[in-house]
């Protein structure tokens, strides 16, 4: 099937053009108005390659009452997402063939756009013993975390990275020291002395990324870093990548937008692991991206139920939702406000995490797998989490004015969603 999307404004050269999809690959550009099997009219929208999050929580299986892989990706094409890789959080984890078979049967027949399930690094993410990596990987690993907890052992870490390095794969790491963790719930800084609430300290993820990168270096493995928060971080990854050492980092929205002084109160829609921190810290995680320390953007899609939430800092659990807020907040917030072009913000989001991970996603060259997105930059609404098609509603942004939204989501040249509503309530700012 051929399909044309006609009048679509295009970034790369600021043009306003027609674009070709052939089955399920990107044909080109094109002036003309070839014979076609079907026309999607693209309304002057601009067109960009669909966006890639190498960090979301789908909570299937396991924890269906915080979020399936049908809702998940719902929201992932609502926002944009056409791929999206899947933490091995999950009950079972994915750290047996057996186990992540079973996953990748539920993710073919319930998941609206693709999804790259990630393994674990140890069994159970217990950190006691290495999965086997060759076997998972075969089977179809997309990469190894055990994200959620740090691996704490150096020298278990060591030989996951020999093994994976071996493997040509690569491991990602959230990383947390539990010897520095002091129970905390929110950023040791100013803010948690206010709440009276006790503090997670900036060292607990440091120190765990500079005895990675050594690692990194002594075993040449791909080593990605989850959720860069803090300022030390971002140095030890800048000096890293000076060193040649193969690390790379991701960062998310809420870390990008927000600090411990927007935390209202005692109100666990702020609480997320790792913590917002203080205002040095989010300046230094904005110039890392700049600069390319930090390689993209990440969302850490994290759901859970309203009940659970309501528990407060001290009881709730850790995690926000970010798929259907991440690109309107970052352009209203970044690209509106003129610190960056709209090309910065979506290389961010799609070409260099999948150029990272070396997925063929990310461009809309010919040949290239038909994932894109549409997207609107006149659009205005506030953000109404009981509108989301996640079931996750914990959000710190309901209510915040957003400009820009995806309005139409296509995988593999299939439309897999699109904001009706979205075009007829358009508004102009
Ligand atoms: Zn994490």
């Amino acid at each position: 099937m051929r399909t044309l999307l006609k009048n679509v404004h295009n970034l790369h050269n600021n043009e306003w053009t027609n674009l070709i999809v052939e089955g399920k690959t990107i044909k080109g550009f094109t002036s003309e108005e070839p014979a076609v099997d079907r026309i999607i009219d693209g309304e002057g929208r601009v067109v960009v390659p669909g966006f890639v999050d190498v960090h979301i929580h789908l909570r299937e299986p396991g924890a269906e009452a915080k979020e399936t892989i049908e809702t998940g990706t719902n929201a992932a094409a609502r926002g944009g997402f056409t791929t999206v890789c899947a933490m091995p959080n999950t009950r079972p984890v994915p750290d047996s063939e057996e186990n992540l078979k079973a996953l990748q049967e539920k993710i073919r027949t319930k998941a609206s756009v693709r999804v790259l399930p990630y393994a674990s690094i140890t069994t159970r993410q217990l950190g006691q013993e290495l999965t086997d990596m060759l076997v998972l990987k075969k089977q179809g690993a997309f990469a190894f975390t055990d994200d959620g907890v740090g691996v704490q052992s150096a020298g278990m870490m060591l030989e996951a990275m020999k093994l994976a390095a071996s493997l040509n794969m690569a491991v990602v790491a959230h990383c947390e020291d539990n010897s520095l963790i002091q129970d905390g719930v929110m950023h040791k800084g100013e803010r948690n002395k206010e709440l009276g609430l006790p503090g997670i300290p900036s060292i607990c993820e440091s120190v765990q990324i500079a005895r990675d990168v050594l690692l990194a270096e002594a075993t040449g493995c791909h080593y990605h870093v989850c959720h860069v928060s803090t300022k030390e971080s971002v140095r030890v990854i800048r000096d890293a990548k000076r060193a040649g050492i193969p690390v790379t980092a991701e960062v998310t929205p809420h870390h990008l937008l927000l600090t411990e002084d927007d935390i209202p109160g005692d109100n666990a829609m702020f609480k997320m692991n790792p913590p917002l921190r203080a205002q040095e810290d989010q300046l230094a995680l904005i110039e890392g991206l700049e600069d390319g320390t930090i390689d993209f953007i990440a969302t850490d899609h994290a759901p859970h139920t309203q009940e659970e939430k309501e528990g407060g800092f001290f009881n709730a659990p850790f995690g926000i939702v970010g798929l259907e807020t991440a690109f309107s907040l970052l352009y209203t917030y970044f690209v509106k406000k003129g610190r960056w072009t709209l090309q910065q913000l979506v290389d961010w989001m799609s070409y260099k995490p999948a150029r990272v991970f070396g997925l063929p996603f990310g461009t809309l060259f010919e040949g290239a797998p038909a994932d894109l997105v549409l997207l609107d930059l006149e659009a205005t609404r506030k953000i109404n989490t009981q509108e989301f098609a996640s079931k996750g509603k914990n959000t710190p942004f309901d209510g915040w004015n957003i400009t820009g939204m995806p309005v139409l989501t296509m995988v593999d040249g299939e439309v897999i969603w699109k904001g009706v509503e979205a075009h007829e309530t358009t508004t102009h700012s």
